[in-house]
């Protein structure tokens, strides 16, 4: 008998799942359901399309051959059924059927699996506050929203915008508005600082800095406590706690909750922050459910914690992984150091690991140590100067994170900040204490990187500043 496959969401997961299954096992039988109509598209483009660089909405749902992931690419390439304006409503595990809603038609109808993978991602947070469902003021979670953005910025009814929320996709948003568009935007942050769940207030300020040159104000630690306009107007202003910014647009961003109602609902395992509990094989606590990307809750392999880590790549890479699973094979997932990378303006951030902050949380002694070093040979023309942090503990002596900030050139370079955390990267998912970085094997050209590099150097500034306890 045919495996039968049913998927629940198809923008990063599920997609990889169904072709990663169909690879292995050309005759399975695989069906996604997707409750939005757009599928398969690069949402981490999305703030990019909103700012221009990508022109049309086509750039995110097409190969890099220029073919529209459609449903018919999924039926003809691939063999694999979508079924968009589709949503799952609930999970019956004993006869292993999924109820689902044509939301077009209005019907529903019972889909039967053999193996269930379940894709949701995350929802974004709408903080209580009112206004909040007045026009103009809008998430940030999927194509329809970024089209509708976009659309009214293009005619012209945005010249004022507001973002509430510092996290990267704030950011990104931010720099789409004010670059572009020349929108006179605002970040409104909570916490006193910019990306405050990835790097330290020393790196931050340096991006802040930044980003106030290229004409984004901040306003930081403070909050929106109310959205002014009518369902006529629209919005008009927000109120912080200190003060009233007139604008046009209101863009929430203040972070996401993993989707996990369905598998909650249908009596999986849920951790302490709202994702799917899975196994190292990315099974739920019924074998024959899957879940991954955004839903779930995953090991942070230096807290040692579960924890949410809404990241495509990340997602991608458990879709894989899920993807031989089902077909028969036995791939792990182990766990994330949380390895990230954003571009704002002309500067690249980068980081791996804890924060300072959250390593004292996780119960670590944290020490760190800060280099400033040109990012190439310094007679290069394009060199920049680039910040790394490390930050071990001081009695371990393990690295617990490291932090990046430098010229945006630099990290779209082979010698980028991707790779200059790659190696304390490796070492903190392995555990290693600090000396064992002393001695990594870098290549150089003056256009790749200074012959004395950073990471190296940070590393061996903090071995012969920090003692061994
Ligand atoms: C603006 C933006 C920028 C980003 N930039 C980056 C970046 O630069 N780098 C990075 O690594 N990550 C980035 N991300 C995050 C990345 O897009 C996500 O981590 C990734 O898309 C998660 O994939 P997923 O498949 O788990 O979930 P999603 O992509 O959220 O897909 C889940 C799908 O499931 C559908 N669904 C939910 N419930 C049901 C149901 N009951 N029935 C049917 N369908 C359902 C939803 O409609 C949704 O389309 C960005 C995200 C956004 C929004």
């Amino acid at each position: 008998m045919k495996l039968n496959v049913l998927i629940i969401g198809a923008v990063a997961l599920g997609p990889k799942v169904a072709c990663r299954i169909k690879r292995l096992v050309p005759e399975a039988e695989i069906t996604v359901i997707e409750k939005e109509n757009q599928f398969s598209y690069g949402g981490c483009g999305i703030p990019y399309y909103v700012g221009g660089d990508v022109a049309n909405i086509e750039g995110l749902c097409s190969t890099s051959a220029h073919a529209i992931r459609d449903g018919l690419f999924f039926k003809n390439v691939k063999g694999v059924t979508v079924r968009s304006a589709h949503e799952a409503l609930s999970i019956d595990r004993q006869r292993k059927h999924v109820r689902v809603r044509d939301l077009a038609a209005g019907s529903t109808a019972l889909l039967p699996y053999d193996k269930l993978v379940i894709a949701t991602g995350a929802t974004p947070a709408v903080p209580p506050i009112e206004g909040i469902d007045l026009p103009g003021v809008s998430v940030v979670a999927n194509l329809t929203h970024a089209v509708r953005i976009k659309e009214q910025i293009a005619r012209g009814g945005v010249q004022k915008a507001v973002v509430i929320g510092a996290g990267a996709m704030g950011l990104e948003m931010a720099e789409a508005l004010a670059d572009m568009w020349e929108v006179d935007t605002t970040l409104v942050e909570m916490a006193d600082q910019l990306l405050p769940q990835a790097i330290g207030p020393d790196m931050s300020l340096l991006l802040q800095k930044h980003m106030e040159a290229k004409g984004v104000k901040c306003l930081l630690a403070d909050s929106v406590m109310r959205i002014v306009g009518s369902q006529e107007t629209g919005v008009t202003a927000i109120e912080t706690r200190n003060t009233r910014i007139p604008c046009e647009l209101v863009i929430l961003a203040a972070g996401v909750r993993p989707n996990s109602k369905l598998a909650a609902d249908a009596g999986l395992a849920i951790g302490m922050h709202g994702g799917i509990i899975v196994d190292d094989r990315l099974r739920t606590t019924d074998p024959d459910i899957y879940a991954g990307g955004d839903c779930i809750e995953m090991l942070h392999l230096v807290s040692g914690q579960r924890v949410p880590m809404p990241l495509g790549s990340l997602a991608n890479r458990q879709g894989r992984i899920i993807g031989t699973n089902i077909a028969g094979g036995s791939v792990r997932f182990k766990g994330t150091v949380g390895t990230f990378c954003l571009k704002i303006f002309d500067l690249a951030v980068a980081k791996a690991g804890l924060t300072e902050k959250q390593a004292v949380a996780a119960g670590f002694t944290p020490v760190h140590s800060v280099v400033s070093q040109p990012d190439r040979a310094h007679f290069y023309p394009t060199h920049g100067i680039m910040h790394l942090k490390l930050i071990a503990d001081r009695k371990s002596r393990q690295i617990l994170g490291i932090e990046a900030v430098g010229p945006n050139g630099d990290a779209s370079s082979p010698a980028s900040m991707q790779w200059r955390p790659c190696c304390p990267m490796q070492s903190m998912s392995m555990r290693s204490p600090i000396w064992k970085l002393l001695t990594p094997r870098h290549m150089h050209r003056p256009w790749t990187s200074s012959t004395t590099r950073p990471t190296p150097s940070t590393i061996s500034s903090w071995d012969t500043t920090i003692p061994s306890m």
